[in-house]
């Protein structure tokens, strides 16, 4: 526990130093909440497919109603869980003035959930689906509602076209405009805390690089290795939600 707790109170005296302070997340911050990381093979959803093709932008247009029997599984999976208490205290440190900004990797909307407002949402969020034929934009319940009614594909109530999610699927880039701003946070900050990513995915994975380029600290919170392991002012390799309870008592 002392080593928990001294190196948090690293993180909690660099946060109080820092001046333009960012958060980064991936994955493993919703372990916590019961969303698996489909990166750790055999768990839950992904257990019998391999999400880089039944999550692909190629399977939605080849088969809409078939990446929908897979997809509307995960909807169902994702809208019920609640953030946890590492999310919670993420969005305690934007309402102190202590971060600037929330970087994430993640679709599950549960940082939204838990209150942090200046939320870049890289990879989209289940949050909503839209209409690539005529840019309506369709709410996650209302998703759910059609899943329930209809078979297959949920269609846009405007011109009938099949929905899409809007998260990123693999193959599909990043949006544009998201990234843009992550990168222009990543060269201000002054601090970066990275939680609960393995920082492998590329182009999130190299925000950190752009923040330490420029003289910015790096913590990370994170089990398992990282890239950055050598660049970080501290890393804390505990539980998440441990680790961040200690830094929230630490402040
Ligand atoms: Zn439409």
């Amino acid at each position: 526990m002392r080593a928990v707790s001294t190196g948090a109170e690293q993180v909690a005296s660099l946060l109080r130093e820092a001046e333009r302070a960012v958060i980064l997340t991936g994955a493993g911050i919703s372990v916590p909440s019961g969303i698996p990381d489909f990166r750790s093979p055999g768990t839950g959803l992904w257990e019998k497919v391999n999400p880089m093709e039944v999550a692909h932008i190629d399977a939605w247009r080849r088969d809409p109603d078939r990446f929908w029997s897979f997809y509307g599984e995960r909807f169902a999976s994702l809208t019920d869980k609640q953030p946890n208490e590492a999310h919670l205290a993420l969005a305690e440190f934007e309402r102190r003035g202590l971060v600037r900004a929330l970087i994430t990797q993640n679709i599950d909307r549960l940082h939204r959930l838990a209150g942090s407002e200046r939320l870049i949402e890289v990879h989209g969020s289940i949050e909503r689906s839209v209409c690539l034929e005529c840019g309506s934009k369709v709410s996650i319940d209302r998703v759910v509602e059609l899943l329930a009614t209809s078979e297959g594909a949920p269609l846009c109530e405007v011109c009938g076209a099949p929905l899409k999610p809007d998260v990123v699927l693999f193959g599909e880039l990043l949006p544009e405009q998201a990234l843009a701003e992550a990168q222009q946070l990543a060269m201000d900050a002054d601090l970066m805390i990275c939680v609960g990513s393995s920082l492998e995915v590329y182009p999130v994975a190299g925000l950190p690089a752009i923040t330490h380029g420029g003289g910015g600290r790096l913590v990370l919170i994170t089990q398992g290795p990282t890239p950055y392991d050598g660049d970080a002012e501290v890393k804390l390799d505990g539980d998440v939600v441990t680790e961040l309870r200690a830094v929230l008592a630490a402040l």
